[in-house]
């Protein structure tokens, strides 16, 4: 099927918070490859590209320089490097923000109370930035782990940190005040790829569409449900956007078996629409893919 042997290196994270959906959002674009073995560098069976496991702190770098063709990495990473590499797609897992925290005792109202205070973080750039941009002049204290240590240790006033749920920072005795930058995993590559890889460029748009199908399918769900004949008609109302649900008779006189998609977000108010017009046996499962 492929006359060149050129691959598109992809980096991912080797092993950590984003490996394991860097991996599964390309395996749903039916693309195989040895899931376990994490050594350096892996081709894909039936797809040209080729696997980078690397740290994740090395992914914008490794983009940037062309060792890599593409990369998937927190924003936040990203942003820390700044290099500049590009964003492709957003593929919205690993949300993220990063947060100032202080100690419980700390009356804290905005950025301004840090003024003069001392701050430990792993993201030196980001926070700079923020401070500046709100004129706060404060000690940054870049620290490559366990930053939430810090405020007992003696060594800061405050911390500024990656926040998921919170727990970690309050069994560490702090509160989250101020989120400064939200973050999620992004696809990059570097700027010039379709320039100097026209080639590379074209596995990319080929990805990205499987991508984009895989992301799609994520926001809807397939929906099976029984329903008075006389009702069918109602259903459009109900379930905007969808072109003509699959509409089959069912062996019981008088009823019909409707097949459609429908938004997750508008799920809950179609099942109820739908129940009040007297539909049945409502059957609901995922998607994998799916194009407009
Ligand atoms: P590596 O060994 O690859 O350098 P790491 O320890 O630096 O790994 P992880 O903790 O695996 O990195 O986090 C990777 C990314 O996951 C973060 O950069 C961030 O984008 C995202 N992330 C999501 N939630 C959190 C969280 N609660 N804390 C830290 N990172 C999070
Ligand atoms: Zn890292």
């Amino acid at each position: 099927m492929f006359t060149s042997n050129t691959v598109l290196r992809v980096a991912v994270q080797k092993s950590g918070r984003l490996s394991e959906k860097s991996l599964d959002i390309i395996s749903k674009c039916g693309i195989d490859f040895n899931k376990g073995s994490r050594v350096l560098k892996a081709k894909a069976d039936n797809f040209p590209i080729e696997f980078l496991y690397l740290r994740d702190d090395d992914i914008p770098g490794y983009v940037y320089d062309g060792i890599a063709d593409i990369g998937i990495v927190g924003k936040n990473e990203m942003d820390e490097k700044a290099y500049p590499v590009e964003i492709v797609r957003d593929l919205g897992f690993s949300r993220c923000r990063l947060s100032i925290a202080v100690p419980n005792s700390f009356d804290y109202k905005s950025l301004a109370d840090l003024e003069g205070k001392q701050i430990a973080t792993s993201y030196p750039t980001i926070l700079k930035s923020c401070l500046k941009e709100q004129g706060v002049s404060a000690g940054v204290h870049e620290i490559s782990g366990s930053v939430e240590i810090a405020p007992s240790l003696g060594l800061t006033d405050a911390i500024c940190d990656l926040v998921s749920t919170g727990s970690t920072l309050i069994s560490n005795g702090l509160k989250e005040v101020d989120v400064l930058y939200r973050s999620s995993a992004v696809m990059i590559t570097r700027k010039d790829l379709g320039e100097t890889s026209p080639e590379k460029q074209q596995i990319l748009d080929r990805l990205l569409m499987r991508v984009d199908a895989v992301m799609r399918a994520r926001h809807y769900k397939y929906i099976m449900f029984n329903l008075p004949s006389a009702k069918v008609s109602e259903v459009g109302n109900i379930i905007p956007g969808t072109k003509s649900p699959t509409v089959t008779p069912l062996l019981e006189a008088g009823w019909s078996s409707i097949q459609t998609v429908v938004q997750e977000d508008d799920f809950w108010d179609v099942f109820e629409a739908l129940k009040g017009i007297g539909a049945q046996g409502i059957l609901v499962t995922g998607i994998e893919q799916m194009t407009l």
